[in-house]
């Protein structure tokens, strides 16, 4: 066997160097990551030009064939590239934020323009790119070791109706600085402005000089072509945000699944809180897109101390409160007959818009309905400002409550109060991928808050707040008894 000479070790040490401190050394002409497994073969290259839009094919095993292209092609960049191309997607989503925010609004139905907008800037801004992908070295009397992040390859991802763009951005982004490549298949009623971006977004790419396709989507998707993906042997990995029925079908799939679902969350309000906060907090994050947001707060529970004070803030706070026999109307217009789910006509609909249908004029940007914890405002994911208001006598009966109306979701919760036990009890106890203490769940996602955002929050699967690294594989190197600089 060969001995290394000193100028070879030194070289060697440099290059493991640059890729522990990336950001101190320069970017390395290397790949960065390395091909994920796989014995997928994809189909001849004169299939990926597609005439619908770069990236927008007609045909599921065209997306991805091209995507597997795309892929091979990116093994070959330089993370330098890599970098460019996350920030040509960002440019490029800012300058479109108000297109795709109007777009998507009228596409769905769902949600308003003014919050699209904010929530579509978040997603551009916050979301991380290849910065969160840190190698990790350890050294000691054994020599070297070094973890890097991989790709999988090309991953399978299906969005919602509620976050359509921001949830492309956020779950492109993240994929992408993973050094993968990505199939979506969107919702049905999004995929005009979804197909949109897609297109965008490859555009972008390729002027940073990275592969055409590298996000690929349906032209026209059905549950049929997402169930398909789920099950198509190109595809490593899924990553699926929507409601109970994507998610049981994705983790069926036999293939390793990030899975984002449903959320119920909770407000809790005790008697110690700062009230004419928790009023403000709770109209505007449950106002929040017309809380089509999984995250946005869905019913509030106030100790009883309290709760006539709260409620009086809330209505002089853009909130108002159905009572008497509207209360009936208003359930028998907007709850299904399960008395569990919305009537989807007034998903994501204006609080006046719902208000006006049962006979009341008046603006809002919430409705509140008090009544008990069984009620469907308190039980139901309704998906529209439309929030259950329930007392408790303690603020620990309420805590109780918010457990069992959040039904095990683990999504989100929050607290108001200046108790410090209290906020650490409940937070504890309801066990939520976000929670969030005097300040409205959104928050949690970044926005007013600290902290990058993800519009894939994965409580079923685990993962919190998703991004790049939970796109990657580890993968470890050890160098026994050298490579050690000190
Ligand atoms: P949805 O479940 O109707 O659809 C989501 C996606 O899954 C769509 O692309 C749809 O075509 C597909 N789909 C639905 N059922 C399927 C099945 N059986 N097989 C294969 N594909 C299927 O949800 P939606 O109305 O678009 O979005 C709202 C729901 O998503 C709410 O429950 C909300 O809480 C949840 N959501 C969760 C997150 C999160 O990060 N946890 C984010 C956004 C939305």
């Amino acid at each position: 066997m060969s001995q290394l000479n000193e100028a070879q070790i030194a070289e060697i040490v440099g290059r493991v160097m640059q890729r522990v401190l990336p950001q101190s050394g320069g970017s390395s002409k290397e790949p960065y990551c390395a091909p994920a497994p796989s014995n997928y073969q994809p189909g001849a290259p004169a299939i990926i030009r597609s005439s619908l839009g770069l990236g927008v094919f007609a045909d599921l095993d065209r997306a991805v064939d091209a995507a597997h292209l795309a892929f091979a092609q990116l093994d070959g960049t330089t993370l330098e590239i890599r970098a460019k191309m996350i920030e040509a997607m960002r440019q490029i989503c800012l300058a479109e934020v108000e297109n795709l925010s109007h777009m998507a609004v009228q596409e769905t139905g769902l949600g308003r323009v003014d919050h699209k907008l904010k929530k579509n800037h978040l997603a551009t801004t916050k979301t991380p790119g290849i910065e969160i992908l840190r190698p990790q070295a350890y050294s000691g009397d054994h020599g070297l070791m070094l973890t890097e992040r991989a790709p999988y390859g090309v991953i399978g991802a299906i969005t919602p109706t509620t976050n359509p763009t921001e949830t492309i951005i956020c779950n492109a982004i993240g994929m992408i600085a993973g050094g993968n490549a990505a199939v979506f298949n969107v919702h049905p009623g999004a995929k005009g402005v979804s197909n949109y971006l897609v297109d965008k977004l490859n555009r972008a790419i390729v002027s940073a000089g990275g592969p055409e396709n590298l996000i690929c989507t349906v032209a026209e998707p059905t549950i049929e072509s997402a169930q398909a993906l789920m099950k198509h042997p190109g595809i490593r990995l899924l990553v699926v945000t929507g409601g109970p029925g994507v998610v049981k079908a994705a983790m069926g799939s036999g293939k390793r699944t990030i899975a984002a679902g449903p959320g119920n969350p909770p407000v809790v309000v005790d008697e110690t809180a700062d009230l004419q906060r928790a009023a403000k907090g709770i109209v505007a994050g449950g106002s929040l897109d017309n809380c089509i947001v999984c995250v946005a707060e869905k019913e509030v529970i106030a100790v009883s101390e309290i709760a006539d004070l709260l409620k009086k803030y809330i209505l002089e706070n853009g909130g108002y409160e159905v009572k008497g026999p509207h209360i009936q109307k208003l359930r028998k217009l907007v709850v299904g007959p399960d008395g569990l789910h919305p009537n989807k006509e007034w998903v994501g609909k204006d609080a006046s818009k719902i208000l006006e249908a049962i006979g009341i004029r008046a603006q809002a940007d919430i409705i509140i309905v008090e009544g008990d914890e069984q009620s469907p405002f308190m039980q139901g994911e309704l998906l529209m400002p439309v929030l259950g208001f329930t007392r408790t006598s303690t603020a620990e009966e309420a805590i109780a409550m918010a457990k069992r109306v959040e039904h095990g979701f683990g999504h989100t919760a929050c607290m108001y109060s200046t108790n410090i036990d209290r906020l650490h009890a409940m937070a504890r106890s309801i066990n939520t991928s976000i929670f969030t203490k005097n300040a409205p769940t959104f928050a949690g996602l970044g926005l007013g808050g600290e902290g990058y955002t993800s519009f894939t929050i994965a409580s079923p699967t685990g993962e919190g707040l998703t991004n790049a690294l939970h796109f990657t594989r580890e993968r470890r190197c050890t160098l026994v008894d050298a490579f050690r600089i000190v």
